[in-house]
């Protein structure tokens, strides 16, 4: 049996009379990457932020890596990280500065260089050597010049490149657990892909990963196992494919014959897969 790692049971949330959580039970087992989703309004940001010690609760129960939520908020901080929302970083600072200072005030020593590669906002050592090669064809020069973004401002990223950036700062206190919420909402397809393959990524070392997302084609991609929120309940929990072999055993067919290609392969089909200004 997989270990547990994050156990809710019964949580509640109250904001003054509004029932946003109306006791939800569930678990997340270590190194999966389990999704969150649910129509806007549905609870999914106040059960993470709850989860993260960010949002007090009204009631219940909350274990994270076997630490009570109540006695041991502290510790848990230790051990997560959560992607903050895009907007609350120093727009001005050089994103290896960003790292240095979160690095601070997590009081744990961060490569800036590194990081950045783990979420490929700086060249690898080889596209380094490659870089001073004499003779390098002047596209490709370019090219990883403007890969290379140590030296650039937060301001200055495209919004994939930025949510990039705020998953590498989630590893800074290199957590067991990290906190994704809807990192891919508004990016195209080429920078959505690549942010799949860096959760993957991330997931592969050990992280476990909570997501939350209104894509169903990304959490039926990603997602090992999802809970399905609506109105302050969990309604569904499973596998995706659990989940969707019981609708077909209720004898459900789409309505439309179903063609062996959508128009997002099409999309991807024509315009590539590697990353633009993503
Ligand atoms: P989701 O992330 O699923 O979209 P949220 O957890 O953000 O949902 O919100 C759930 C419900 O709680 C929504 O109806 C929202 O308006 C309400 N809500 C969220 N935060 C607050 C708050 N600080 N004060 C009052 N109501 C809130
Ligand atoms: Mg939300």
């Amino acid at each position: 049996m997989p270990k547990k790692i994050i156990t809710v049971r019964n949580l509640v949330k109250h904001y003054g009379t509004f029932e946003a959580v109306k006791g939800i039970s569930f678990d997340v087992f270590e190194g999966e990457i389990f999704g969150l989703l649910g129509p806007n309004g549905a609870g999914k940001s106040t059960t993470l932020e709850i989860i993260e010690t960010l949002r007090t609760k009204t009631g219940g129960e909350v274990t994270v890596d076997g630490l009570d939520l109540d006695k041991q908020p502290d510790d848990i901080k230790k051990i997560i990280g959560v992607q903050l929302q895009t907007s609350g970083y120093y727009p001005a600072l050089k994103l290896t500065e960003l790292i240095a200072l979160f690095s601070g005030l997590y009081n744990t020593p961060a490569d800036p260089q590194g990081m950045l590669r783990l979420v490929n906002l700086t060249l690898t050592a080889e596209e380094a050597e490659k870089l001073h090669e004499p003779g390098l064809d002047k596209k490709e020069k370019r090219r990883l010049l403007d890969k290379d973004k140590s030296k650039a401002k937060f301001k200055e990223l495209s919004g994939g490149q930025k949510q990039r950036f705020s998953i590498a700062t989630t590893l800074i206190n290199k957590p067991k657990i990290i906190f994704l919420d809807e990192p891919t909402t508004g990016l195209d397809p080429q920078a959505r892909r690549n942010l799949w393959d860096l959760i993957r990524d991330i997931r592969s070392k050990g992280t476990t990963v909570i997501i939350t997302t209104h894509y169903m084609d990304e959490a039926e991609q990603l997602c090992d196992r999802i809970a399905i929120m609506d109105e302050g309940r969990i309604i569904s929990i499973d596998s995706p494919d659990k989940m969707i072999d019981d609708l077909v055993n209720t004898g459900f067919e789409r309505p439309k014959q179903v063609k062996s290609a959508n128009l997002e392969d099409v999309f991807i089909h024509l315009t590539g897969k590697q990353m633009r200004e993503d």
